[in-house]
């Protein structure tokens, strides 16, 4: 008996893939790939190696020769992770830095800051540091989350512009709040804004996430910044008629499990927690080893589809920590040792998403530590 325990599947022929589609989408763009939150749960460094590789493993997907420009990380702490592993190429903190005192880190690892606010300027100003930072200058252009306001866009600018601790090539910045919905007028808003807050400026400015990618294509200027559409993930809502096919990207995680359990269960039988299942009717039930300790989302309804060698069946019971249940049917001739996938190919994440009333950003996040992070043959 070998039995696999929850496993994501990473297809970096997948990820290089997307990576071309992208560029396909916007051709003179330059890429900022944003691997934050240990690239959306795909495994941060391993995703950071294949964005700037030469080769993948399997190119019978895409051109492997098509490579990011720079790295988006949220947390310094992810930046020097990425530099422990060998990383050479630029990384920009997408928050800026936390501390004054980091300033003198990221000189030394060459990393690339955000700023945000008055209180990181006044330290970059004052900062004494052994080289010159390059800085992303982040407005804000309606979202109000973060960024300056567009009033003091030429202080920020021109104070940056004179200070020793910055590099020339500032990096004008800002971030839609509703790029995935086409219909919403704030988007069309912001990207007036941010012309008009940037026309008299030679930098090169990026506004555009996975959504303004796809849907807004004034807004990509000279950088694109995509997260979800990396990984193979529409960023638009799910329509189940629709199947995403408005962007050909696929998939890069497969989260997988397997049956550790299947048995028969007679009419008006429950099964779980709270015995909130019953069946109706003889049926034969599967157990999968996955559950929320796994990231597999509690809040999953019955119903949310489960792939058992393919075949979609349907959750039933409450989600555990390690295990789900699933309905095989009277039918059934699955058995112990099976494999069940929860999302990826064949079965979308942002489906399942939509099953436990979250996005798919969410679900990859969540993926925990005890699941195997490993790469598709
Ligand atoms: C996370 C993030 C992105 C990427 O967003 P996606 O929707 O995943 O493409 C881009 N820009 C900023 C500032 C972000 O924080």
């Amino acid at each position: 008996m070998a039995l696999t325990t929850a496993t994501a599947v990473i297809n970096l022929a997948a990820l290089k893939y997307n990576l071309a589609q992208i560029k396909a989408l916007s051709p003179t763009a330059k890429v900022l790939a944003v691997l934050k939150a240990n690239a959306y749960g795909h495994g941060l460094e391993r995703i950071a190696q294949a964005l700037f590789s030469e080769q993948s493993e399997d190119t019978k997907n895409g051109d492997s020769s098509v490579k990011a420009d720079a790295i988006a990380v949220a947390r310094i702490d992810e930046a020097l992770a990425l530099r422990s592993s060998g990383i050479t190429q630029p990384i920009v903190l997408l928050e800026g830095f936390f501390n004054a005192k980091d300033l003198a880190i990221l000189a030394v690892n060459n990393l690339q800051t955000v700023i945000h606010n008055q209180q990181q300027l006044n330290a970059i100003l004052s900062a004494n540091i052994p080289s010159p930072l390059k800085v992303w200058l982040k407005v804000d252009t309606g979202m109000h989350r973060l960024g300056i306001n567009p009033k003091q866009f030429s202080y920020f600018y021109q104070q940056l512009n004179a200070s020793q601790n910055v590099q020339k090539d500032i990096v004008l910045m800002s971030h839609l709040g509703c790029a995935d919905d086409k219909n919403n007028e704030s988007t069309a808003a912001q990207i007036s804004l941010f012309d008009s807050v940037t026309k008299d400026c030679k930098e090169e400015r990026t506004l555009a996430n996975s959504a303004g990618i796809c849907a807004w294509p004034t807004s990509h200027y000279e950088w694109i910044r995509p997260g979800l559409l990396l990984y193979g993930i529409s960023p638009l809502p799910f329509e189940k008629s629709e199947k995403n096919t408005q962007f050909d990207v696929q998939p890069v995680m497969t989260l997988k499990s397997s049956l550790i359990a299947v048995r028969e269960l007679a009419a008006g039988e429950s099964v779980g927690y709270g015995n909130a299942w019953q069946s109706k009717e003889t049926t034969i039930i599967g157990v999968v080893a996955i559950g929320y300790g796994d990231g597999y989302p509690r809040h999953a309804k019955n119903g949310t589809p489960v792939l058992v060698n393919g075949r979609r069946v349907p959750l039933i019971g409450r989600v555990s920590m390690d295990m789900i249940t699933v309905d095989l049917g009277n039918n059934a001739q699955e058995q112990v040792g099976d494999v069940v996938t929860l999302w990826g190919e064949q079965l979308s994440v942002a489906e399942i998403a939509q099953c436990a009333t979250t996005i798919p950003y969410e679900l990859l996040c969540n993926i925990t530590r005890r699941v195997q992070i490993t790469l598709s043959a």
